[in-house]
């Protein structure tokens, strides 16, 4: 056999192995594109053991790798979002992204216990139309907040949210803003701590209650910014750096206190609700 063709067969052979991997054993990196194990990729909590990128995990995942497991009771389960312009396709994309995501809309709200201490827990889901905020996302934030207030809780938002407002809803979403930006003001006047961790906080989300927080945490990589690159590039006519959309340069400008890898997370809260509640 030439040296060609023993290559030629060495390829083949690779390449057959490679399309035969199970796919439930193994996970590419969306990052570096690594081969990683599947077991050591879920235990690391979804982040890359070989560059140490975050992937994006969901509400119901991230709730369950951050309060004390049995301690959740959720808030407003059954409010889910109206069409009020009958915008073209959004009812059916709701419907879709409520069997991906077994949500109702794309905040997932409630009470519940980080290392034994009460908290009002909210969390965005990204892989619900980009973790947009419509009237639904709005309207449990402050439903959160008000119910934190009456209770005496402190609130912990785990934000995943690239979409800003929801533009199928017109000014309806972006008058979540304001309401969310005014009920964050209320409980600050309680004396009460506002905790967010920003996985990907952009636009209208971020340009309310996602920047608010007495305490703002965010993920290594983290998407932070008002608004997106083909946005300033169309309109400015600039080319902004892609850095500066990512939470280590938002974190080096004063905009964010700390970055914390997701294991990190849990045990950073608690330290930080221990010290509110003098524990
Ligand atoms: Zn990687």
């Amino acid at each position: 056999m030439s040296e060609e063709q023993r290559e030629n067969m060495q390829a083949e052979t690779s390449s057959v192995a490679l399309a035969e991997l199970p796919t439930d054993v193994w996970h590419k990196c969306g990052n570096c594109e690594a081969m990683v194990y599947k077991k050591d990729f879920e235990q690391n909590l979804k982040v890359c053991p070989r560059c140490g990128y975050h992937e994006r995990i969901g509400a119901w995942e991230r709730l369950k790798i951050t309060v004390d497991e049995g301690s959740f009771a959720e808030w407003d389960a059954e409010l889910q979002p109206a069409d009020p312009l009958n915008f073209p396709e959004y009812a059916d994309k709701v419907r879709r992204d409520q069997n991906r995501t077994n949500l109702k809309d794309a905040a997932l709200t409630g009470k519940a216990t980080i290392e034994g201490m009460p908290v009002a827990i909210g969390i965005t889901d990204f892989n619900f139309m980009g973790g947009s905020m419509g009237s639904v996302v709005g309207e449990k934030i402050a439903r959160l907040m008000e119910r934190a207030i009456d209770e005496k809780l402190p609130v912990f938002i785990i934000i995943g949210s690239g979409g800003g407002a929801r533009m199928q809803e017109g000014i309806l979403s972006l008058m979540q803003m304001g309401k969310t930006s005014a009920v964050c003001g209320r409980l600050h006047e309680a004396g009460l701590p506002y905790i967010a961790l920003l996985t990907d906080s952009m636009a209208g989300v971020h340009a309310s209650f996602g920047s608010l927080a007495d305490i703002i945490l965010a993920e290594p990589g983290a998407l932070v910014g008002f608004t997106g690159p083909r946005v300033i590039e169309l309109s400015l006519k600039i080319k902004v750096p892609k850095e500066h959309r990512q939470a280590e340069f938002q974190f080096q400008h004063g905009h964010i206190d700390m970055i914390v890898t997701r294991k990190q997370v849990r045990p950073t809260v608690a330290k930080i609700l221990r010290f509110w509640y003098g524990a």
